[in-house]
């Protein structure tokens, strides 16, 4: 079995004979494991095979009477397990919803030996296993009883006079929804009968009024099945009703009370619509799409932003669904994509599951079981889908393949939701079709070389146009002394005309909080964190400095920490201070902040949006989040404050990834007018990327791009191996990775390795963090091996060097 634990190795328990014939593979059991522990754990398979090195215990219970896993996605596991070089119980850990997974509470008993006459005990002991004579207590229980909060001590002293046990108690953590219902008792549900028992209420006013409420509600007469169902019990609180008189018409019978499962995941089904219009084009593409389909396993959609690329999916999928297959549609980002799930739910109704991590885990949970019962043939979700219980895929859609949210950076196992999703297609024999406005570097290569299909998609819905884009020069603006509070007059005079046109306005800065960092103004000294080497971001509404890498917060200095100077001073721009010198320089217009500080609560991002599209906002400033998938008609500016900042990010990915976020969000502008108008701030307007943005021109990114990284031999020509040492101790780190770095260059060759070197951000958390990184040929031959060299040397000096005062990161596919 497997135990979802970072452990390498598989494990094997004993089935105790009464549970033979109820246990099989992908059934969820309980074992024990370690002291006094239990852990729910996977079955992979059932042998006869006794372990040698260890003495078999017997496994607990049987949680499932149908598996909980299939074999189809064992297989998909055991090759993540062996791509991204993770332990196959870190692979199911991220698969299984927690939902599924076991909670144990400690139980207390009383100790069958144990003679009360032979010690003394306290008034409250004494109370305490009067108690347990009957019952087994919890913690929570025993501090009821004895009112008092802490029990601990008094709980370990009973241990010592051997008075009681411990034990955990296991509980299954999902939990049906359930609601409590009112129905007529069915003798009343005849017309003559409810006649007669209306005459009986006539002196109970109150109570009459209830049951009129209800038969407005449910027409038992008229539709006699009506009845059945019932009502929520809290109808009749919420309308104000008197609750008592409802309480003595169920006491009396007159009513029925009675419980009900209900799903969480309820959807508007009344609205459901059948058939997809699409334009020629999209009509085109379509064709193509499933005519290279025919050949080939995947095709790239190459459609530019506002292309429609939506309707295409939704047409695909219902053609899937109506072969008989199962589809998944993942999205990069679900909490994002509000706007997508709306459009898909009404074409899909309930036959769509949505998966995502802002759900519960029972929502997730039902979501799993919904799909193994045939409840639904599709599902749109987020990279953790790839685990879901499928068994029939005909189709994977991977909408916005660019993007870098799919990659899981931690913890293992590392993968890359796009890449894993064709691997699963591959297992199910189901087709891929890659989506984007902006194709990676290594989708449009796959695509180029033949492996993949390519349609391209490049005229907008409607045939509007692509937005004009223009570079305000900042250098120039400076020196003319026409930058207002970080604002060009470009852009700010292109603001107040689209308020002015009554349109609407995004401004795209990817930084939140007020300002990056806080400096004297006298010596210099910047706050940083304590535990991390990055300066503190002030944040002027929470009156803070905040990290944004572990959390780490502290009041707003009054001095300076070093020279005790007062003079302190912000430096740069968060979207926050945006906000603020905006509204200072356009007192009228309503301005809106869309960061991960204004949307933590669960409906705060929808509220946003719906006031966004309702145009209770003229102007919309925001993090990465305003650049994904929003589709609002009244929007005709998009300015980006600084693009110069991403460019120089210590990646080879920096120039693709500014390339993709300044398309991406220019893409929000003239969606439907046509009249879209893109300001980009830069301080070097002759860096070549801003060439291709202005003209739109994808290939030519594309071509310079793809020589860059053959020159300096980066994917697709190579894989990239992040490993990352952490350790509490900088020399320490840096003497396990030379170590490291010697051994991996005598196993695999000192030219594929580079380093070690500090990495960007030193220490985070703590721990320092020294890399080195692994270039592979992408045609190496031995490649399973070569990888597993690694993960073993890489073992090997964990346990020799680092041990339990850091860790060794392996990361297969650098994102
Ligand atoms: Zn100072
Ligand atoms: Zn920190």
């Amino acid at each position: 079995m497997v135990l979802p634990l970072p452990l390498p190795q598989l494990f094997t328990y004993k089935i105790p004979d009464q549970l033979v014939d109820t246990v099989s593979a992908g059934c969820r059991i309980i074992v024990p494991f370690g002291q006094r522990k239990f852990v729910t754990g996977v079955v992979r398979s059932i042998h006869q095979h006794a372990p040698a090195s260890y003495q078999t215990k017997e496994l607990i219970d049987v949680l499932d009477v149908t598996p909980t896993m299939n074999a189809y996605q064992f297989k998909f596991m055991d090759w993540m397990a062996e791509y991204y070089l993770c332990a196959p119980g870190e692979v199911l850990q991220a698969a299984l919803p927690s939902g599924f997974k076991l909670s144990s509470e400690s139980m207390i008993q009383l100790n069958p030996l144990f003679q009360e006459a032979s010690v003394d005990l306290t008034e409250k002991e004494r109370r305490i296993i009067q108690e347990l004579r009957s019952n087994t207590l919890s913690y929570k229980d025993i501090s009821k009883l004895i009112d008092q909060s802490s029990v601990q001590p008094i709980i370990k002293l009973l241990i010592q006079k051997q008075a009681i046990l411990l034990f955990e108690e296991v509980k299954e953590k999902y939990s049906p929804k359930i609601i409590s219902k009112i129905r007529l008792a069915d003798q009343y549900t005849t017309p003559h009968a409810l006649a007669n028992l209306m005459q009986e209420l006539d002196k109970k006013p109150r109570q009459q009024e209830v049951l009129m409420r209800y038969l407005q509600e449910v027409p038992v007469i008229q539709t006699p099945g009506a009845n059945i169902p019932g009502i929520e019990k809290t109808f009749f609180t919420a309308s104000g009703l008197s609750t008592s008189s409802l309480q003595t018409l169920i006491k009396n019978k007159v009513f029925e009370a009675f419980e009900e499962v209900i799903s969480r995941l309820s959807y508007r089904a009344d609205e459901k619509k059948s058939v997809v219009e699409l334009s020629e084009q999209q009509e085109a593409a379509k064709e193509s799409i499933l005519l290279q389909l025919d050949t080939k396993d995947s095709v790239l959609l190459h459609g530019v932003t506002g292309s429609g690329k939506t309707e295409i999916y939704i047409d695909l999928i219902k053609r899937s669904i109506d072969n008989g297959s199962q589809a998944l549609l993942l999205l990069p980002e679900i909490a994002l994509t509000t706007q997508i799930v709306q459009r898909l739910e009404e074409y899909f109704g309930d036959r769509m599951g949505v998966y995502h991590s802002k759900f519960s885990d029972n929502e997730r949970v039902e979501v799993w079981r919904g799909l193994q019962e045939g409840r639904y043939d599709f599902i749109v979700g987020v990279r953790s889908s790839v685990f879901l219980p499928f068994t029939h895929l005909g189709l994977i859609i991977i909408d916005e393949e660019h993007e870098a949210s799919y990659k899981q950076q931690d913890p293992a196992p590392r993968y890359n939701g796009r890449d894993a999703a064709l691997m699963l297609a591959r297992i199910h024999n189901a087709k891929t079709v890659l989506g984007s406005a902006t194709p990676s570097i290594e989708s449009r290569d796959a695509a180029l070389k033949n492996r993949w299909g390519y349609v391209p998609l490049l005229n907008r819905y409607g045939n509007v146009s692509l937005p004009e884009i223009r570079l305000a020069d900042m250098r120039v603006e400076r020196k003319n002394k026409t930058v207002q509070q970080g604002f060009s007059l470009t852009l700010l005079s292109a603001i107040r005309e689209t308020i002015a046109n009554k349109k609407q306005v995004i401004i795209f800065q990817n930084r939140r909080g007020y300002a990056p960092m806080l400096e004297c103004e006298d010596c210099g000294n910047i706050p940083m964190c304590t535990s991390c080497s990055v300066s503190l971001t002030y944040h002027q509404f929470s009156h803070e400095l905040r990290c944004h890498y572990c959390g780490f917060t502290r009041k707003v200095p009054q001095k300076c920490d070093s020279c005790s100077s007062h003079r302190l001073k912000t430096v740069g721009s968060g979207t926050e201070r945006i906000e603020d010198e905006l509204q200072i320089l356009l007192p009228e217009a309503r301005i809106r902040r869309m960061d991960l500080d204004t949307t933590r609560k669960k409906n705060s991002f929808a509220e946003l949006i719906t006031a966004f599209s309702q145009h209770e906002i003229d102007i919309l400033i925001g993090t990465q989040m305003v650049t994904k998938g929003l589709d609002f008609a009244n929007v005709e500016l998009v300015g980006v404050y600084d693009a110069d900042r991403m460019l120089y990010f210590p990646d080879f990915r920096a120039i693709e990834r500014t390339y993709q976020m300044i398309v991406q969000v220019s893409g929000r502008a003239g969606r439907k007018s046509g009249e879209g108008k893109v300001i980009i701030q830069t301080a070097q307007p002759e860096h070549p990327v801003f060439a291709f943005i202005k003209n739109n021109d994808y290939d030519g990114f594309f071509t310079r791009e793809l020589y860059e990284r053959e020159m300096y031999h980066y994917p697709p020509f190579t894989r990239v191996t992040h490993i990352s040492v952490l350790h509490l101790d900088k020399k320490e780190a840096l003497k396990t990775a030379h170590g490291l770095t010697a051994k991996l260059k005598d196993a695999i060759g000192s030219k594929r390795i580079l380093g070690p070197q500090v990495a960007s951000i030193e220490k985070l958390r703590n721990y320092y963090h020294i890399e080195l990184f692994i270039k592979l040929e992408k045609d190496i031959k031995g490649l399973q091996s070569i990888k597993n060299k690694i993960a073993s040397i890489v073992q090997n000096e964990h346990t020799l060097h680092i041990g339990s005062k850091g860790r060794i990161i392996i990361d297969t596919d650098q994102n």
